[in-house]
């Protein structure tokens, strides 16, 4: 039997934070949550045991979540603790340097999506996501002691981590040996340990944290993690994977790229300020003969694009998801729509969604005149 790691977390007393950890897969894993309801209470938790994570709002009663955050990173010399914040509302610029300078790893705004929370810790814990995109390698897995070879797909492939589906059952123990082929042939040795197994008819699900990955290696999960490169007919297709973060890496991707490149932006769900710098730096690399645009361009990246226009470089936007919602049952819709459907003269109006469970009209949850930015350049040429 495969022993399962238990994942200690320390929490802010927030309704918004502790609903969050019923969400996503934190119901899969073993969790043990301490709530603190004051900075000095997460210092005195901090002082008795290294927890794996803290999560804090970003107002406690004695103290402010940054202020918090540069104690722990300063006066307790935890540097390497990833220190998550949950913010109401939007971050405007003055705070977001306040929340560089503090140390903080990730800042989240209210509301959350479902499973958001969990999503961000993954990366960081090295836990399984639970998007379902799958990495074009292969995993082989030698269960220590057993030598048993097993075949399988990987899927949310992270740098700490990886969801393995398997075409046989797993019959052996943690820990782990597993081979990752990519699609160019590249071989990577990892060692791992079981984090749940769930078995199925034929095979079976592992999640799999990696254990002391040397940096070379992990640089190389970092590329496999971040795109992949398809060719479909005359077109290059980079889809990217969930995550644009700082561990994200395009290392080797601008020179593989000629002629068109169409970019699929729809698993794209979590961006933060360094991977937004590490993909624009990223685009600029790219020859200036590629012709390249965005196909269904998640909500994340238009929001974010929306405020930073670099983010889609001298690319077009062909197709992209929006915010939609209905008052009359309070529901929201992410609606994807072509630029064209956009009326943009004498102002840019986006066209009428009908809500899918009451059919009254929607609206647009967004500025239409921020968020629709992208629909004013030129058409794609191809
Ligand atoms: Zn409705």
């Amino acid at each position: 039997m495969a022993t399962t790691p238990v994942f200690n977390l320390i929490v802010s007393n927030s309704t918004i934070i502790v609903s969050q950890l019923r969400q996503g897969g934190f119901r899969r894993i073993d969790l043990h949550t301490q709530v603190a309801s004051t900075a000095a209470n997460v210092v005195t938790l901090l002082t008795k045991q290294l927890p794996h994570a803290v999560v804090l709002e970003a107002r406690l009663p004695d103290s402010d979540a940054f202020d918090l955050c540069r104690r722990i990173r300063e006066e307790l010399g935890m540097t390497e603790l990833p220190v998550v914040v949950v913010c109401e509302g939007s971050i405007s610029r003055a705070a977001m340097a306040k929340v560089v300078a503090s140390g903080c790893d990730e800042v989240l705004s209210a509301p959350l999506s479902r499973g958001q929370l969990y999503d961000v810790l993954a990366d960081y814990l090295g836990l399984p996501r639970r998007s379902q995109l799958r990495v074009n390698v292969l995993a082989q897995v030698t269960a220590r002691g057993t030598f048993v070879q097993l075949r399988g797909s990987v899927y949310d492939l992270t740098v700490s981590g990886a969801r393995i589906r398997l075409e046989q059952p797993f019959v052996g123990e943690s820990p782990l040996t597993i081979c990752i082929e990519s699609s160019a042939g590249q071989e990577l040795l990892l060692n791992g340990t079981v984090v749940w197994h769930r078995p199925y008819a034929s095979g079976g699900e592992l999640a799999v944290r990696f254990l002391d990955v040397k940096p070379e290696l992990a640089q190389q999960l970092e590329v496999l993690a971040t795109w992949r490169l398809d060719q479909q007919d005359d077109v290059q297709v980079v889809t990217l994977q969930r995550s644009l973060t700082e561990r994200a890496s395009f290392a080797g991707l601008a020179e593989q790229l000629k002629d068109k490149v169409l970019f699929d932006l729809r698993h794209l769900t979590l961006i933060n300020s360094m991977g937004v710098s590490h993909w624009v730096a990223f685009l600029r690399e790219i020859p200036e003969e590629v012709e390249y645009s965005f196909a269904h361009c998640s909500v994340p990246f238009c929001t974010q694009a929306s405020f930073i226009p670099d983010m889609v470089g001298a690319g077009r936007v062909r197709s992209f998801f929006a915010p939609y919602f209905c008052t009359a049952c309070d529901r929201e819709a992410e609606r994807e729509l072509k630029v064209g459907d956009v009326t943009v003269d004498p102002a840019l109006v986006p066209p009428t969604q009908l809500c899918p469970s009451c059919g009254e009209e929607m609206v647009f949850e967004d500025i239409p005149e921020r968020y629709l930015r992208f629909c004013v350049r030129p058409k794609p040429q191809f």
